[in-house]
């Protein structure tokens, strides 16, 4: 049954005026202030002459695009995530601007590079001024309502603003969703969250808001976990991929587990893809239980979806495993699929590179909301009504062991420099599409320094360096350490 649309009225004034004055700084305050006018007035009047759509982002875990069968891998991995790129808009190029959980979701929310919204470090959380995914959907009247599946996207670490709901499906660990309680939920006994399956329990928490909580239009987060190491699919999804293998490898403990190297025989690199492969499976099919879900409560009439990935994951393609170790892409080619029966036109592929940081503003201009904001990501609905838009580079950075990584990624090259250091390297990607031999270039000033600079720049400009991160306390942090959550 339609409910009705929770009235702005309806919405304690205190809290609104909070997000308003947000909204405020965040354009730059009193010189910015006809911008601010407009926005708000967009913000709260959002009349369109069709009905708002109800939005649905789901970011899959650790999943590079070209596991999937739309992105052409032959195993079967992703039946439904095929159909709905059969029914949707697949973008064959879609670039994430890091390697790992915490960072990516930060520029997924924000539309910012990394170094503008500076949530490169686990020791840090989100800053309150950043204006988020969920945040402006819930100005504009839309119900905002997250579930996710490992601990980057713990209130603790400041992702959660916006949502009226948010919700953990974490079974190990760190159940808690209220600061105040995170302390206590990590005093108690439970597996790290790289051993944990979470999806069943998303598909529960999911349909119980969709018959308890759910108001329209609605804007859905999921994140799902278990394609992320450790990959340990139940028995039948091994066998879907792997029937054939006798060995003895185990995956348990993946990121310190000495079998998993370099060295390993190729039949037991194969089993370790295989479960990586099933693990996909696994989250495909619950992704399909979760939709069956929402549709028999009649929340798919008017719904937008967008499938992506914060990351991928690399199986010695650049001598590592895992991620958060490189930029290459096995690391940051992730999937983009937008589903939007009726909007879209069905079945098509864009072969224009795009960015994670494009998803929000996509979305907030789907939902109608726009406004006088800077960011660096962009509405990519002429792309998605078939027509063009100029081409920009893609920003990826990477901060580990105290050294900067930095890619910065066009349609046919990349360029990666690490530090400032040289030389830097470049990749031609339509010749070397696997970057395997770069052409080492001895310039440190040049392209990619040139695009840091600017995103400190914005980053300066929206205010946000001065805002202070708020520091882990050392009893968290030594938890967190010792569940074995600092080090993926
Ligand atoms: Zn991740």
């Amino acid at each position: 049954m339609r409910r009705p649309h929770r009235a702005a009225a309806d919405r304690e004034n205190l809290s609104r005026l909070v997000r308003l004055s947000k909204i405020l700084r965040y354009l730059g305050g009193s010189a910015r202030s006809a911008g601010f006018v407009g926005a708000a007035l967009l913000l709260a009047g959002c009349a369109g002459e069709q009905p708002r759509p109800d939005i649905i982002l789901v970011s899959i875990d650790s999943l590079r695009a070209d596991h999937l069968g739309c992105y052409g891998y032959r195993p079967e991995t992703s039946p439904f995530m095929d159909q709905l790129a059969a029914e949707g808009v697949r973008f064959e190029n879609a670039i994430s601007t890091t390697s790992w959980t915490l960072p990516s979701h930060a520029a997924l929310f924000s539309g910012l590079y990394d170094s503008t919204h500076g949530l490169t470090d686990d020791g840090q959380r989100l800053a309150q001024d950043v204006l988020t995914i969920a945040e402006v959907p819930r100005e504009g009247g839309y119900h905002t309502a997250g579930f996710f599946g490992g601990p980057f996207l713990h209130p603790t670490f400041g992702l959660d603003q916006g949502f009226d709901v948010y919700r953990s499906c974490m079974t190990a660990t760190m159940e808690a969703v209220s600061d105040d309680d995170v302390r206590q939920g990590l005093e108690l006994d439970g597996h790290p969250s790289h051993g944990d399956v979470t999806s069943p329990r998303t598909l529960e928490e999911v349909t119980l808001w969709a018959d308890t909580q759910v108001q329209r239009p609605f804007f859905l987060f999921l994140h799902l976990w278990d394609v992320h190491y450790d990959y340990i699919p139940p028995r039948e999804y091994v066998e879907l991929f792997d029937p054939d293998y006798d060995g003895d490898l185990t995956v348990e403990g993946f990121s310190t587990n000495p079998a998993i190297s370099q060295q390993m025989a190729r039949r037991d690199l194969e089993h370790l893809i295989a479960l990586y492969d099933g693990e996909i499976r696994f989250t495909d099919d619950h992704l399909r239980l979760i939709f069956d879900a929402l549709e028999s409560r009649g929340l798919l009439d008017n719904a937008l979806t967008v499938v992506t990935a914060d990351h991928g994951e690399e199986f010695f393609e650049h001598g590592g495993k895992g991620h958060r170790r490189t930029l290459f892409d096995e690391m940051i080619r992730v999937p983009m699929i937008v589903h939007w029966p009726g909007r879209v036109s069905a079945g098509s592929v864009i072969q224009d590179q795009v960015r994670l940081i494009d998803i929000m503003p996509t979305l907030a201009a789907a939902a109608g909301l726009e406004w006088d904001l800077e960011i660096q990501g962009r509405d990519l609905s002429p792309l998605l009504q078939g027509s063009s838009m100029p081409a920009v580079p893609s920003l990826s950075e990477l901060f580990v062991d105290g050294e900067s990584l930095r890619a910065l990624r066009t349609g046919d090259r990349k360029l990666l420099q690490k530090g400032a250091t040289v030389p830097s390297w470049l990749y031609q990607l339509d010749a070397d599409p696997r970057e395997m031999q770069p052409l080492l270039i001895n310039e440190i000033e040049g392209p990619v320094q040139t695009e840091l600079a600017k995103a400190l720049e914005l980053r300066a400009r929206l205010g946000l360096d001065q805002s202070a991160p708020v520091e882990l306390d050392d009893d968290l942090r030594e938890r967190l350490e010792a569940l074995g959550y600092l080090d993926n």
